[in-house]
């Protein structure tokens, strides 16, 4: 079966519930056992001190454990990337610091892309030193061999922990090869030990783009964006092989940070339509990006779709990579910050706010909002400038969001 067919009901046994169709709302910490040998060996599973027996499951406990709700999520979200293991958090940033934090120790080398969320880039540049952990960068375009003198010429090669990816990069649509991440990881990676390679892939994923199948080791979601998908939750997402997922879950389970019932089942519940509507979001994305593109009041349009061979590497990306332009476009007004605001200020159908992956089309001025945290001139650097506007592309009915940005551009000047 096609992974959009299993998200009304995989992972989910109705016969379990009283017949209900979809999965009721398991509101409780806390989980009776039938005998104490029963409690004593949900325990021994859980806390690891021995391994299940064939068809031995985890029987719920605490809900910070486990709870059907989590449970249920959990196993349906793999489908889309094939995955043998998820945790599902309370939000992006709950899942990517967990991650950062279980496989990195003082004294580890960590590379990452850039750009990065501002919120990741924060956590990494300014709460893992505090850590001991070191952190060089890498940017779009560069290459393999580049990205190994990078961590040469750090000093701390034989320390280099992980490769952290953000593909296409939030807010400038920027493409960063996964196969050369895994190469470069596989490079500095020994018997002793293993590099590993976590790739944040909120813009594009699930639907669009399967990093593990590029040669990740996890993956990221913030499931407020697409997952969620109607901008009434916050949630976070990590998934991967069975092993390393066990070493997530369990700091999970000790911060404390897991999604909580209630997150659980609105994620599942948004699981249904994910894939009609990110199809629906992508198709009026490359509308809009095929409009801006001969605007005259527009200096430069960045998304996959308007790539050609002459873009080379970003180019070759795109094409291995993804399986569409995705629902995020980037763009430079001409001008400044007062014509982007202009443009801001005369929306009317489409929202200014920040998030993103949502029903509704949001837009945002990333030097000034998202990303005003970054300090020039790297911001500029990464071509977060005053002229940057930022839009994703809903699953209205693409003649009224061209229509809306048609008449806000009028008013620019
Ligand atoms: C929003 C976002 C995050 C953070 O997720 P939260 O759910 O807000 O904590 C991380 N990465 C990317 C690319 C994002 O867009």
């Amino acid at each position: 079966m096609n992974p959009e067919s299993l998200m009304m009901s995989y992972g989910y046994k109705p016969e379990l519930f009283a017949g209900a169709v979809k999965s009721p709302l398991f509101l409780t910490s806390t989980f009776s056992f039938q005998s104490a040998e029963e409690g004593k060996a949900f325990f021994e599973i859980a806390y690891g001190l021995r391994t299940p027996e064939p068809d031995e499951e985890l029987g719920f406990i605490y809900s910070r454990l486990n709870n059907p709700n989590l449970a249920i999520l959990e196993k349906r979200l793999i489908v889309w990337d094939g995955a043998e293991d998820a945790a599902v958090f309370e939000s992006g940033m709950a899942a990517i610091s967990t991650v950062l934090l279980e496989f990195l120790s003082p004294g580890d080398l960590l590379l990452t892309s850039g750009p990065l969320y501002g919120g990741t880039y924060y956590f990494i540049n300014k709460v893992l030193p505090r850590f001991g952990i070191s952190v060089v960068e890498f940017r779009v375009d560069q290459t393999k061999d580049q990205l190994i003198e990078i961590v040469k010429s750090s000093g701390k090669a034989d320390r280099l922990a992980m490769i952290y990816i953000e593909t296409p990069a939030n807010p400038t649509n920027d493409l960063i090869d996964i196969e050369m991440g895994r190469e470069v990881a596989d490079y500095f990676s020994t018997d002793e030990k293993q590099v590993y390679v976590a790739v944040d892939n909120t813009y594009m994923g699930p639907v669009w783009q399967q990093p593990l199948k590029n040669g990740a080791d996890l993956v990221l979601y913030s499931a407020t964006k697409y997952i969620g998908g109607h901008s009434d939750v916050i949630a976070g997402a990590c998934l991967g092989s069975g092993e390393l997922m066990s070493r997530v879950k369990k700091l999970r389970t000790f911060l404390g940070n897991m999604a909580s019932p209630h997150t659980c089942w609105l994620l599942s519940r948004s699981l249904e339509t994910l894939k009609a509507r990110m199809d629906i979001q992508a198709a009026n994305a490359n509308r809009v990006a095929e409009f801006l593109l001969t605007h005259p009041k527009v200096e430069r349009v960045c998304f996959p779709g308007t790539l050609t061979k002459e873009d080379g590497m970003q180019y070759r990306i795109r094409q291995k990579q993804c399986q569409t332009n995705g629902g995020m476009i980037s763009f430079d007004i001409k001008g400044g910050e007062k014509e982007a605001f202009q443009f801001l200020n005369a929306l009317k159908l489409i929202k200014l706010a920040v998030s993103l992956g949502s029903t509704e089309s949001l837009a945002e001025h990333p030097a000034t909002m998202t990303h005003v945290d970054i300090e020039s001139p790297y911001k500029e650097e990464l071509h977060i400038t005053e002229k940057l506007i930022r839009v994703s592309i809903g699953i209205e009915n693409y003649e009224d969001i061209i229509y809306d940005m048609k008449q806000a551009l009028e008013t620019v000047g």
